[in-house]
């Protein structure tokens, strides 16, 4: 069993959004903190399907867990976590970690569940890896006369960032044909404002088809089935399909055959099954049911580490109340919604503000403290202002960008 030093053990389970957010509220002046996650990088989920069109490339999205975790004066342990009991987790390499409290953010799988041969016909959007892959084959593509025939699976937020993404490098070039496939009959149900209608009016004149309203069950290498029986052509089939929990969270352990679900909690975020572990961020199951989205983990991330302390010092713990804040979708450079609650504002300018959080967001992450992490994060800024901010801001460009801008309710 492993153990360190004197202090109060906190383990954190993930290091994405909510995990890295718990960990810098955690002094490691006062807490013994390991944070414990399988891949060595963060990599900037919000941001990744930009490299699909060649407008990020992929070490622009990555951050280094080690560095950042070292900076906060803890120990990051690359390793998965396999167990997890009310005293102590176990690794994946049989080594038992103790603490006296513990967070869980191991956020989402891909929800390839059921469909037989998407795990291995499909690529998935939601790593740096899937995207360069993604992003090869659509540029080799582009040497050839040969058709590509592009299909998203899933027009959720996730898909239609993917697509819009495809659509800015490739909707001019004759080798492509594009397809969208729901079981959903609208593109981005969740989201008021009628997005269905705005996004279908900005590919009208493109070679996009939609395919909604029948889910997909089975994926093969040429191909996809839908729930109809109908048969439909597939040479790059991309996986937008939503997201499940890890296995870790299935309650009990031993139960193999339990279905996988969120990990449950109170509005403390104090897991259902044990006092000591706290569940937050996208695998969190809390009641009011919020979107799966990273400013929420960011909330839940910063605001666990203050029950975690009041834990390990007696104290009552606080409930969390869940901000609102509204949804950024980008539709590549054709639009970009902000969802609130009730309705939506288009205008291909709001991609400015999702870039904004994005150059924020890597600074919070890892603010710089050397002259070579300030020159780093420098040129991050820059980059943006030459390929984000000056061509969506400009003045020129505002004028007409201005006019186009919408309310969708
Ligand atoms: C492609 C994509 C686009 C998105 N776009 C947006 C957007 O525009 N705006 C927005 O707000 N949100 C967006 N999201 C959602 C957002 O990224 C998630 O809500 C957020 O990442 C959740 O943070 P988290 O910390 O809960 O989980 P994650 O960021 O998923 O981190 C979980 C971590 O846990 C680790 N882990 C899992 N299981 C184990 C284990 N057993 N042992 C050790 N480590 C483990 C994983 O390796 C991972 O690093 C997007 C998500 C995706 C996938």
């Amino acid at each position: 069993m492993l153990g360190f030093g004197s202090k109060p053990r906190v383990c954190i389970v993930g290091a994405g959004f909510a995990g890295l957010n718990a960990a810098q509220q955690l002094k490691s002046s006062k807490y013994d903190v390991t944070v414990i996650d399988s891949e060595p990088f963060i990599e900037w989920l919000p941001n990744l399907h930009e490299i699909i069109s060649g407008r990020k490339d992929g070490d622009e999205l990555r951050l280094s867990r080690k560095r950042i975790i070292a900076r906060l004066g803890h120990r990051f342990c690359q390793n998965t976590v396999v167990d997890i009991s009310c005293t102590s987790l176990m690794l994946d390499s049989g080594d038992m970690i103790a603490f006296d409290a513990c967070v869980v953010a191991t956020g989402g799988l891909d929800d390839f569940s059921g469909v037989s041969g998407a795990k291995q016909f499909a690529y998935s959007a939601k790593s740096v890896a899937g995207c360069q892959h993604i992003a090869k084959v659509m540029r080799r593509a582009t040497l050839g006369h040969r058709t590509l025939k592009v299909t998203v699976v899933g027009a959720g937020a996730e898909g239609v960032e993917v697509l819009g993404e495809a659509l800015r490098a490739y909707r001019y070039r004759p080798q492509f044909e594009f397809q969208m496939v729901d079981a959903s009959k609208h593109i981005l149900p969740q989201c008021a404002g009628n997005l269905d209608n705005a996004v279908r009016r900005h590919v009208e004149k493109l070679s996009v088809d939609f395919c909604m309203g029948n889910g997909v069950t089975s994926v093969e290498k040429e191909g996809l089935y839908l729930q109809n029986g109908e048969a439909i052509a597939s040479d790059l089939t991309i996986w937008a399909a939503g997201v499940l929990p890890t296995p870790l969270l299935n309650v009990p352990a031993h139960e193999a055959a339990a279905p996988r679900q969120w990990g449950r909690v109170s509005n403390t975020f104090q897991s259902h099954r044990f006092e000591s572990v706290f569940v937050v961020g996208d695998a969190a199951d809390m009641p009011p049911i919020m979107a799966k989205e990273a400013f929420h983990a960011i909330d839940m991330g910063r605001f666990v580490a203050m029950n975690v302390e009041r834990l390990l010092s007696g104290k009552r713990l606080k409930r969390f109340d869940p901000t609102t804040k509204p949804q950024v979708v980008s539709f590549g450079d054709l639009d970009t919604f902000m969802v609130f609650n009730g309705f939506s504002v288009s205008s291909s300018m709001l991609g400015a503000a999702k870039e904004m959080v994005y150059t924020l967001g890597l600074l919070q992450l890892s603010p710089p403290t050397n002259p070579k992490d300030f020159v780093n994060a420098l040129d991050v800024f820059q980059r943006s202002m030459r390929r984000v901010y000056l061509p969506t801001l400009n003045p020129v460009s505002i004028v007409g960008k201005l006019t186009r801008a919408r309310l969708l309710t």
